[in-house]
């Protein structure tokens, strides 16, 4: 795989829904989009870093002296960018060369507000607009290399779950168990260990519990969510629920209902289908099984080199899914004062054949 043709199709791509939405400058500074787009993890330092592509310009990127090196180590040269540097004494923003178009200043959506401001100042008069209109698109739509990228990052995140029943002892609090999930996250494959939930007992009903100092008990029921990011940038996630010992009847007949409702959403991602129709799929199937009110988030959400990113699969999302789309199908219930569950797979919509990054069980597993 040609990394840097994958680059330029994406830099190509970029100018060209520039000029479809009439938008003149775009400003991208360190962070995923500036990784997306040229594979350079720059440091987003309060020093000026910026990619300017312009209108009837050449591409440049604008970097302080010192990370000269890291940014020609990255080959963003090698796409045509020209690498231009400023010194610690000079005005970076003099660097940026203001074509004459009038047009709109689109700017990245990560961009530090003190940094928009400075280039508000230094583009005066100019529309400023949000990057999303173009980076989103390009980004929700995942190339095949971007596929498997996901794919391997599911393959690592698997065998993490996979390997909890082995890893919990009993004595282990939360944090304690989150802390042994973090490491075998960066040991089977990942670079970087993004969050490991890890919510036992009454804690499982609230679905972004941050571990603390709970013991997990006999008869608790554990939600582990749990995602890292692989070193070409590109992140899992997957949540499965599990048993400590045993469990009511009424908990794993709620569960059983859960997983079908997990289920058909998948299935339902084949279908030509918007996102917030695809959300209604699992609301609609819990709340028939009395279980709706307690679904109280979305459905998913898009990823790719960020956990979260376009589209969402909530309701008010009316655009219809296409190929290449990845994004995660996680129903669950939060029972307050009692328990929660979620089964949280990763998937790419592809034709017929939806791709599902996650393939560990989704049985309930009794520790
Ligand atoms: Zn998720
Ligand atoms: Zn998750």
């Amino acid at each position: 795989m040609n990394l840097a043709l994958e680059h330029k199709e994406r830099l190509n791509k970029t100018t060209k829904l520039m000029n479809e939405n009439g938008v003149s400058s775009l400003l991208i500074t360190p962070g995923p989009n500036l990784r997306y787009l040229t594979g350079y993890k720059a440091k987003n330092l309060e020093r000026l870093t910026c990619l300017v592509l312009q209108k009837d310009e050449l591409p440049t990127i604008i970097v302080p002296k010192l990370e000269k090196i890291a940014a020609i180590d990255s080959g963003v040269d090698e796409l045509g960018i020209e690498i231009i540097t400023w010194e610690e004494t000079e005005f970076s923003f003099s660097k940026i060369k203001k074509n004459n178009d009038k047009g709109p200043v689109a700017v990245d959506s990560n961009m530090n507000a003190s940094k928009l401001l400075d280039f508000q100042k230094y583009f005066d008069n100019r529309e400023f607009v949000d990057a999303r209109i173009i980076m989103d698109s390009i980004r929700s739509v995942k190339s095949k290399y971007e596929i498997d990228q996901l794919s391997i990052a599911g393959k690592y995140i698997d065998a993490v779950h996979m390997q909890i029943p082995e890893i919990f002892e009993i004595g282990d609090t939360e944090r304690m168990l989150a802390r042994k999930i973090a490491n075998l996250i960066t040991e089977t494959g990942h670079e970087s260990v993004d969050f490991t939930i890890v919510a036992t007992g009454k804690n499982s009903a609230s679905p972004h519990h941050d571990p603390g100092e709970t013991l997990i008990v006999n008869g608790d029921i554990l939600v582990i969510d749990i995602g890292g990011t692989t070193a070409s940038g590109y992140c899992s996630d997957s949540t499965r629920t599990y048993v400590v010992g045993n469990c009511q009847p009424e908990f794993q007949e709620k569960y059983e209902i859960l997983k079908q409702a997990q289920e058909l959403s998948i299935v339902s991602v084949k279908e030509n289908i918007s996102a917030e129709k695809l959300d209604l799929v699992a609301r609609n199937y819990l709340s028939s099984h009395d279980l709706g009110e307690y679904f109280i988030h979305r459905t998913g959400h898009g990823i790719g080199m960020e956990t979260h990113e376009e589209p969402y699969i909530v309701q008010g999302n009316a655009e219809m899914l296409v190929d290449g789309n990845a994004f995660s199908i996680e129903p669950g219930f939060y029972i307050e004062g009692k328990y929660g569950a979620r089964i949280e797979d990763i998937v790419i919509k592809n034709d017929s054949q939806t791709i599902n990054c996650n393939n560990s069980t989704k049985e309930l597993v009794f520790i």
